[in-house]
């Protein structure tokens, strides 16, 4: 497979599957660009190389076929303006008006169509649908990280009407593949997985395939409390379930048995009730009174997490150490990400990947101080759980 640079894409018509699924507001302006402007390289380099580009995309989630809260039309002015070009737009993605717009497509001109999803056939990954917007282009190229995890007709099944030359990752998806491929096939060791978040259910998959990878894993934020607890430990009214405390247990086990050193904190800030002006302290962990719950890693921990941060060539990190949200509840997780950063500039690779982390990241202004923060929260989760992306395996082929 050759890579996105590698491609000259003079006098060809790219069918670009990008994610512009925007917020926007009641006036439909909109609210964050960050998935559009991460897709301008890829598209300028076409327009550079002297090809043509015809973009599609989802846009929030129609039921009931074409309406004009979900039209892309409302981002076309802005998308003009991004790039530089006055885009055209098809008010359908396939039929008569896109075929026609798509073949009249001349070099450096671009072309938006309309909302994938007015079709079902998209979700449902229907194959002559595919087939139909296949046609509108010569080259498909996926940027549509965030849809990778999904085998839909534009983001997986419409790669098989393309020859393997005739299909590549855009500059946003090749940077996710090839950062997600480092951590999880090529580390360098030690690697360290740093894994928090509210619920153990939710990170089961990902911690479980790390076992296998991981030289150390690091499980803090509310999700340690099913481990303290179904240790015998105290941990007052602190989030758990206990219907996972066995998985716990099997995880340490497990561990061991593969020798992978697994952190939890030593200590927690606990507070008296779930809120920022509640009365706290700091409380060794398997000892939290009743009435307190654990809401933060504590002072030893941070300390004790960053050493092994810092000792780190690899690190991938999911999941805050606590409440961040919060003010009194994110040195914690500010501390993880002091140490990430510092790892990093010292040579470390690290990637951050999944909603909050990414959140917390961005929050503590962070995302240039690590070595990759990535956008596609649900579609890196299941690439860190070992899982094959179908728009990933559709271009590799
Ligand atoms: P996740 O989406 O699974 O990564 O979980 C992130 C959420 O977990 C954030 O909203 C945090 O506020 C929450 N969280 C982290 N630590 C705790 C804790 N100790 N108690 C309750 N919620 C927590």
């Amino acid at each position: 497979m050759s890579t996105f640079k590698d491609f000259s894409f003079a006098g060809k018509k790219a069918l670009i599957r990008v994610d512009f699924n925007v917020p926007l507001n009641d006036a439909f302006e909109i609210t964050d660009d960050n998935r559009m402007r991460a897709t301008v390289p890829t598209i300028s380099k076409i327009l550079k190389d002297g090809g043509s580009v015809i973009l599609m995309s989802h846009l929030g989630r129609p039921k009931d076929g074409p309406t004009n809260k979900f039209s892309l039309k409302h981002i076309v002015a802005h998308l003009s303006k991004l790039l530089g070009v006055d885009v055209q737009f098809a008010n359908d993605c396939i039929g008569a008006e896109a075929v026609d717009k798509a073949a009249a497509l001349k070099a450096g001109q671009v072309l938006l169509l309309e909302n994938l999803r007015f079709y079902k056939e998209e979700e449902k990954g229907d194959t002559a649908f595919a087939e139909k917007l296949a046609k509108l282009g010569d080259v498909y190229v996926n940027d549509a990280f965030g849809t990778a995890h999904r085998a839909h007709a534009s983001t997986a099944i419409i790669a098989q009407f393309f020859s393997k030359e005739n299909r590549t990752f855009g500059l946003v998806m090749e940077g996710e593949v090839v950062s997600a491929e480092k951590v999880l096939h090529d580390a360098q060791k030690p690697f360290t997985a740093i894994i928090g978040g509210a619920k153990v259910s939710d990170k089961i998959l990902i911690i479980e395939n790390l076992l296998d990878r991981a030289t150390d894993i690091i499980i803090g934020g509310g999700m340690a409390y099913t481990f303290f607890k179904a240790q015998g430990g105290k941990i007052g009214n602190s989030i758990h379930e206990d219907d996972r405390m066995p998985l716990a247990l099997e995880i340490l086990a497990k561990a061991k048995a593969k020798g992978v050193n697994i952190h939890l904190p030593i200590d927690n800030i606990i507070a008296d009730k779930f809120s920022n002006d509640a009365n706290t302290k700091n409380c060794a962990s398997g000892e939290i009174p009743d009435g307190w719950e654990g809401l933060d890693a504590g002072i030893e921990s941070r300390a004790q997490f960053a050493k092994v941060i810092l000792a780190s060539k690899t690190i991938l990190w999911n999941g805050p150490m606590g409440v961040f949200e919060m003010a009194n509840f994110q040195a914690g997780t500010k501390a993880i990400a002091d140490a990430v950063a510092e790892a990093t500039q010292k040579g470390a690779f690290s990637l951050v990947g999944g909603g909050d982390s990414v959140a917390a990241v961005n929050q503590f202004g962070y995302n240039d101080k690590v070595s990759y923060v990535s956008t596609g929260g649900g579609a890196m989760l299941e690439y860190f759980e070992g899982k094959t992306l179908p728009g990933i395996a559709a271009i590799k082929g």
